[in-house]
């Protein structure tokens, strides 16, 4: 097992990693921007580096940088959280080739998942559903057009280097398709350097369902079950559960099967994510997150394991500490994502928290890197806690997050936790009818826009 391992990445999910280290008997690393001096990550790890200034390419993806903090303090392996470096296959080749471990999956299968088109070929080749649509790349307009007409409209465009919703654009019909296919892509052109597009069925009134994965990179892997993840404003999660409402038992042993079996085949290490859209019984692959995700701790609620640690353990050459036969699902969990933005158009809020009070009690978790006093910098994502709930069941679930949110206090900036209670209002909440659009169309009607 490692001695001591560098966190590359800040926020909850650096206080996450240090906090299953310890638990481990590992020290840790932290790295700090100059914006982050004072951040809870730092005060928490057993040691800090200071790798550059605020502005994240010169810090927190700055590859230099962490390198020589790794040399610099001795750390032997390096945990990216999600985000920053996670899913950077260049990263990863450089860690190795300065015989360092990279606590994630191999520069090869981070490459093949980052490139949806490449993904999405090797998924069906694995025997995943796919979305209907294009062949690869659609080079041009008229190409787009035909391909619109042989799936049929509704389709959406899709950059292919796509990632955080940017780069979608959907054609209702075939005139909508010039300026869909134009905007996606100098969207993407902007976004990620990479003006390439494909093209996919447009799914109505889907659910976005994920089945966590986690594999020994030795041809063994397990699933644990679904997160469904449809409630989504701009194509970004808020509110995460698992199981998903809309489940079945047999919908997830046959689907999570499909999954682990994909990936034990390309003996894929660590834990991953296999995004799908889930419509009138059906699943339709959408892409593959090749790292831990924010809404992880839905899935540890309920299976009681510390997905982490699992992480360290096989990269460290270990063996998982669970086979398929020992994950039992156990109740219900949901966490809800709170960020420090101003409703009702979610501007960002930064600045300085006069009190902090986190929720406790049974079934309640809360990771967060806040404390009173803290300046939440300017420069970074605005997430700032995530308060995940656990019950005996769904009902239980929703009424301690209840509960948990009317205890939590954050003051001194606006947050999205007002978002939360009045979700907790509304029935389609409680009887869990919703699919991707629902949060979009109720925010619309709370707040008509213009
Ligand atoms: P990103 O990597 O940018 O997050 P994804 O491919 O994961 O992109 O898609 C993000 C979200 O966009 C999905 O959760 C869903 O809400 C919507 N979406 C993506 N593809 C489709 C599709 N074919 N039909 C309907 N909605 C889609």
């Amino acid at each position: 097992m490692f001695e001591k391992i560098l966190i590359a990445n800040r926020g909850e999910i650096a206080l996450r990693v240090v906090r299953a280290a310890r638990e481990m008997g590992i020290g840790t690393v932290a790295v700090h921007s100059t914006a982050d001096a004072d951040a809870m990550h730092v005060r928490m790890a057993d040691e800090s580096v200071c790798i550059g200034p605020p502005a994240s390419p010169q810090s927190y993806l700055s590859v230099p940088a962490i390198i020589s903090a790794c040399e610099i303090t001795g750390a032997e392996a390096i945990h990216p959280g999600y985000g920053f470096l996670s899913e950077n296959a260049q990263f990863v080749q450089i860690v190795e080739d300065h015989d360092l471990t990279f606590i994630g999956p191999s520069a090869e299968h981070i490459r093949v998942m980052g490139d949806k088109i490449t993904a999405k070929d090797t998924m069906k080749e694995l025997g995943v559903p796919c979305v209907p649509g294009s062949d690869g790349g659609v080079p041009d307009l008229a190409a787009a057009q035909r391909i619109g007409e042989e799936i049929g409209y509704p389709v959406i465009v899709k950059a292919t280097a796509g990632g955080g919703g940017r780069g979608m654009k959907v054609a209702q019909t075939a005139k909508d398709m010039e300026n869909a296919f134009g905007t996606a892509r100098s969207e993407a052109k902007a976004a990620f350097g990479n003006d390439e597009v494909y093209i996919e069925k447009y799914l109505t009134t889907p659910r976005h369902i994920e089945i966590q994965v986690f594999g020994d990179g030795k041809g063994k892997a397990v699933h644990l079950g679904e997160r469904d993840c449809s409630l989504q404003r701009r194509h970004q999660k808020v509110f995460e559960e698992a199981p998903g409402p809309a489940i079945s038992a047999e919908e997830r042993a046959r689907i999570g099967k499909v999954c682990a079996d994909a990936v034990a085949k390309i003996n894929y290490i660590g834990a991953g994510t296999i995004e799908f859209l889930y419509e009138k019984g059906e699943f339709y692959f959408i892409e593959m997150n090749t790292r831990l995700q924010v809404e992880h701790p839905v899935t540890e609620g309920i299976f009681g394991v510390d997905l982490v640690r699992e992480q360290i353990r096989v990269a460290a050459g270990l063996p998982m500490s669970f086979a398929q036969e020992d994950l039992q699902i156990n109740g219900h969990a949901i966490e809800v994502r709170i960020n420090a933005e101003r409703l009702p158009d979610f501007a960002p809020s930064p600045g300085r928290i006069t009190q902090y009070h986190a929720p406790g009690g049974l079934g309640v978790r809360m990771d967060s890197a806040l404390y009173d006093g803290y300046s939440i910098p300017p420069y970074y994502d605005s997430l700032i806690g995530k308060l995940i709930v656990h019950g005996r069941d769904r009902v239980e679930a929703l009424a301690r997050l209840d509960r948990a949110l009317g205890e939590l206090i954050v003051d001194g900036v606006d947050t999205t936790v007002p978002l939360f209670h009045a979700l907790l209002q509304e029935e389609d909440v409680h009887t869990g009818r919703y699919n991707i659009h629902w949060l979009e169309d109720w925010l619309d009607k709370q707040m008509p826009p213009g």
